[in-house]
């Protein structure tokens, strides 16, 4: 996968203020305004002023004539004033998008006035949004950058680890009976990894892009919980811990996508389970509360220090990287259940005492919502 998008990188790669930049161009190299405008008006004043000199005086002579220069003048010179710091103003603001200069971008007085006010206030506005835009994009092009660093570096190891077992079979391991088999298990581990990758990978790229759409159907918490703990029972049963459901009875349906739900009850307990002691506990709990579900998460496993617990639904976010990578974690899983959690406007909660264990919660709808976002 590459890191280059000759695109965004041109666009943003080189700053658009540098004086190299083509359309960087100082004020001083701004073409000179001459106030045409004012000079058109003061001629149509002068001309009108002369007329009315001439028709008042009912004669030709230097009288009107007179009249006539001083009020062009008059009009020229107050035009020129007025027309010519109001289109200086635009002038400037236009230079300022060209150039991207939009921390100084300056708002005329007020968008109302006459048709220059209001243009001024228009241009102005564009060049607003003009640096939301770009704002954004720049935001989103560091995010793509960081992403696509993390993937590769998450790809490297499981495709070395894969290379150097195979070659070491190849190069006469694949005979030695003490070490093929381990050998074999430790490829197929990381494979494991890079297809845990893969499917995490399309899960969160669907969901940045919106493309997972919810379904808000009603079911119940009991079928939830059953069918969390089915997916992840071989992994409990590797590392023998065996989740227990403690359901509250009577509990009503709750609304929900409950193959998403799902999915967020097996990253948690898939979690509660890689990181605990092997026999350790897991329970999965359900009750009322404020008139929502709760659904709760509990194991006695290695806990989280407090200074990490706000940064869990990051990305690629992990506390024991080599513990996460050993256990086939892709720091995706999290950053997963709170988009989803998110679409159902809903927030992860944890409590965690490093060393005790760790309690991840979360409410569900008794209530059906009018439309769920995507996640
Ligand atoms: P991973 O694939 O690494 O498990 P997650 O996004 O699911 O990624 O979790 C992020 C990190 O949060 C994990 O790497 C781990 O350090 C920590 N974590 C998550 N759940 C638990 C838990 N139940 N107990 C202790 N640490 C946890």
């Amino acid at each position: 996968m590459g890191t280059h998008t000759p695109g965004l990188a041109v666009k943003f790669g080189e700053d658009a203020r540098s004086p190299s930049h083509a359309c960087a161009v100082s004020s001083s190299q701004l073409a000179p305004f001459r106030s045409w405008l004012a000079a058109k008006l003061a001629a149509v004043g002068g001309l009108a002023a002369t007329l009315a000199g001439m028709l008042w005086t009912s004669s030709v002579g230097w009288v009107p004539l007179g009249v006539g220069l001083a009020s062009a003048a008059a009009v020229y010179g107050a035009g020129c004033l007025w027309l010519h710091r109001r289109l200086r103003h635009l002038q400037n603001i236009l230079r300022q998008i060209r150039t991207h200069d939009f921390e100084d971008l300056a708002p005329p007085a007020a968008p109302e006035g006459d048709e220059l006010g209001t243009l001024l206030w228009e241009v102005y506005r564009t060049g607003q949004s003009l640096e939301d835009e770009i704002q954004e994009l720049k935001e989103m092009e560091s995010y793509r950058r960081e992403f696509i660093g993390n993937v590769s570096h998450e790809l490297k190891t499981p495709i070395f680890s894969v290379q150097g077992f195979a070659e070491t079979l190849l190069d006469g391991a694949l005979d030695d009976e003490s070490v093929n088999r381990t050998f074999l298990k430790k490829i197929l581990h990381h494979a494991n990894r890079l297809d845990n990758l893969a499917r995490d990978l399309s899960t969160i790229t669907k969901i940045e892009t919106n493309e997972l759409n919810m379904s808000g159907e009603a079911f119940s918490v009991m079928d939830l919980c059953e069918a969390a703990l089915e997916s992840v029972e071989m992994r409990a049963e590797e590392r023998n811990v065996h989740p227990r459901m403690e359901i509250a009875p009577n509990l009503p349906d709750v609304y929900g996508d409950f193959d998403r739900l799902r999915r967020v009850l097996v990253n948690l307990v898939d979690n509660a389970i890689k990181y605990n002691e092997e026999g350790g506990s897991v329970w999965l709990q359900a009750e009322m509360k404020n008139g929502d579900v709760e659904l709760r998460v509990v194991d006695n496993g290695i806990g989280i220090p407090e200074e990490h617990q706000s940064r869990l639904t990051e990305r690629f976010y992990r506390v024991d990287k080599s513990r996460s990578r050993h256990q086939g974690g892709t720091g995706l899983g999290l950053a997963i259940v709170k988009h989803i959690l998110g679409a159902h406007d809903r927030t992860l909660h944890v409590d965690s005492t490093p060393g005790e264990g760790s309690i991840f919660r979360f409410s569900l709808s008794t209530r059906p919502a009018s439309s769920l976002h995507p996640a």
